[in-house]
Formats: C-alpha cells, sequence, structure tokens
C-alpha cells in the first residue's frame, strides 16, 4: 500500500517511536518514498511515524526544495545541550492549515546515524534546529500545539477540534477504523518488522 501522511489525532503520532536496528533495502525504499510526501505537501520535515510507521527516523530539509538545500536523513537522533531561546511559528503535515508560535531552544547538538550506518555529530541553530527539533518531537509523540502557551494556543483550538470531529466521524462512518484497531495493526507491523 503506498504511504499516506496521517492527521491529528490518529494514534500513531501519539506513541513513542522504536528505535532503528538494521537499514535493508525496505527502509531504504520508506525514506526515498518519505522524501516524495513531504516535498508533494511543501513540508521541511516528516517523521516517519507521520506515515505510520513508528521509527526512529525522519527526513528534512529546511529549503523545502528537492534542489536546493540540504537534504537530511537522521535515524535514532538524540537531542542535547539545549541553548538559547526563540518563538517561532511552526505548521505540521499531520496538522494541515494550522499554525502556531512555539518557542524552543534557539541551539542544540543532534547525534544521530544516516542511512549508511554512519554517526552524524552536528551542533544546529537557527530554522534548521527548530525543524531537527519539531521532528524529533513527533519521534517521541509529542505534536507543536503541546509546547504553545495556552494563549497562543487559544487562537487554533477551534481549528485543532474540526480536524478531531473531522478524524473522529470518519471513524464513526467506517472511513478510518477505529483507535483499538488502529493500534492493534501498529502491534502487528512491530511484530513482524521490528
Ligand atoms: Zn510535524
Amino acid at each position: 500500500m503506498p504511504l499516506s501522511i496521517i492527521a491529528h489525532p490518529h494514534p500513531t503520532l501519539r506513541v513513542c517511536s522504536r528505535p532503528i536496528r538494521r537499514v535493508d533495502a525496505q527502509r531504504r525504499q520508506l525514506v526515498a518514498e518519505m522524501l516524495d510526501l513531504m516535498y508533494e505537501a511543501d513540508g521541511v520535515g516528516l517523521a516517519a511515524n507521520q506515515v505510520n510507521l513508528p521509527l526512529r527516523l525522519f527526513v528534512a530539509n529546511p529549503t523545502g526544495s528537492r534542489e536546493e538545500g540540504e537534504e537530511l536523513v537522521l535515524l535514532n537522533p538524540e537531542i542535547q545541550f539545549p541553548k538559547g531561546n526563540e518563538t517561532a511559528q511552526e505548521g505540521c503535515l499531520s496538522l494541515p492549515g494550522l499554525y502556531g508560535n512555539v518557542k524552543r531552544p534557539k541551539s542544540v547538538r543532534v547525534s544521530a546515524y544516516d542511512l549508511s550506518g554512519n554517526s552524524i555529530e552536528t551542533e544546529v541553530d537557527g530554522f534548521l534546529a527548530r525543524v531537527i527539533q519539531h521532528e524529533n518531537d513527533h519521534l517521541n509523540g509529542v505534536l507543536f500545539f503541546d509546547r504553545m502557551s495556552e494563549e497562543s494556543k487559544r487562537d487554533i483550538n477551534d481549528q485543532i477540534q474540526e480536524l478531531e470531529m473531522d478524524f473522529r466521524s470518519k471513524q464513526e462512518t467506517g472511513g478510518i477504523a477505529s483507535d483499538e484497531v488502529l493500534l492493534e495493526q501498529l502491534n502487528q507491523w512491530y511484530d513482524k518488522y521490528c
């Protein structure tokens, strides 16, 4: 089945993703498809659990353009040494049309692996640091609005509720499976591939 981006409040967005223990052809194919989806959706980052595969992996390109900038594929990332603070607007491919201000550390150190198993150690700041922190949050089941102040969240609460009502009504009419079934499918997938 082709991959697609899942939307809030799909339960997979709230699970803690599992570490990747091996990279095979299937995982490489997954990364290629995730990059395609990210560019098609005009995004700057996409975590594996946003395509319903909760593995500790995300792709990013802060320019959002395949022809420009640096394409990042980070496996089992870890973020350390946060420095400073900065508030800026964020959006998310799993929360279409929603934007809000999020305060985050201005720079962080990232350790991860690339697809070839090489370790990556880098200090990032500014927009790239924001993208990486946003994507890393996904791996831990955290969405950007969780980090918004109550005050700024008030502006998008109605939109969040609309997304939730839309998802729940699709579940009621059978267009989307129930949370129990979705989580059971996830467990079966884990047993098979992790
Ligand atoms: Zn996101």
